[in-house]
């Protein structure tokens, strides 16, 4: 485990877009500023690390706003969305790499 910037606050610990309420703590990292993820990590290829679900005001379903995701060994282009991330039709994370854009090569 390490302590990486929060993505989701940029690391200042409150809510970007201030839905409940401007002085909210951010969801992700609970006003800490900082998240623990667990390592190796690539960057979320569906919010492109920025934590933030591309079409709307929330945190990336697919890190949970961290702005990364926990992947182990050898790594290769998702074939089913082209490393975007993206399912095809529509605005949900890729059904193969869950919005990784990566998968384990020859798996
Ligand atoms: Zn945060
Ligand atoms: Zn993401
Ligand atoms: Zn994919």
């Amino acid at each position: 485990m390490s302590l990486v910037i929060c993505a989701f606050c940029k690391g200042k610990g409150k809510d970007p877009f201030g839905l409940l309420s401007k002085l909210a703590d951010c969801q992700v990292c609970r006003g800490k500023g900082k998240v623990e993820v667990e390592q190796p990590v690539v960057k979320c290829a569906f919010c492109k690390g920025s934590g933030v679900h591309p079409h709307e005001r929330l945190t990336c379903s697919a890190c949970k706003g961290k702005g990364c995701t926990v992947f182990r060994g050898v790594k290769e282009e998702c074939s089913n969305c082209g490393g975007t991330g993206y399912k095809a039709d529509g605005n949900l994370p890729c059904v193969v790499c869950h919005g990784a854009g990566v998968v384990l090569k020859g798996g």
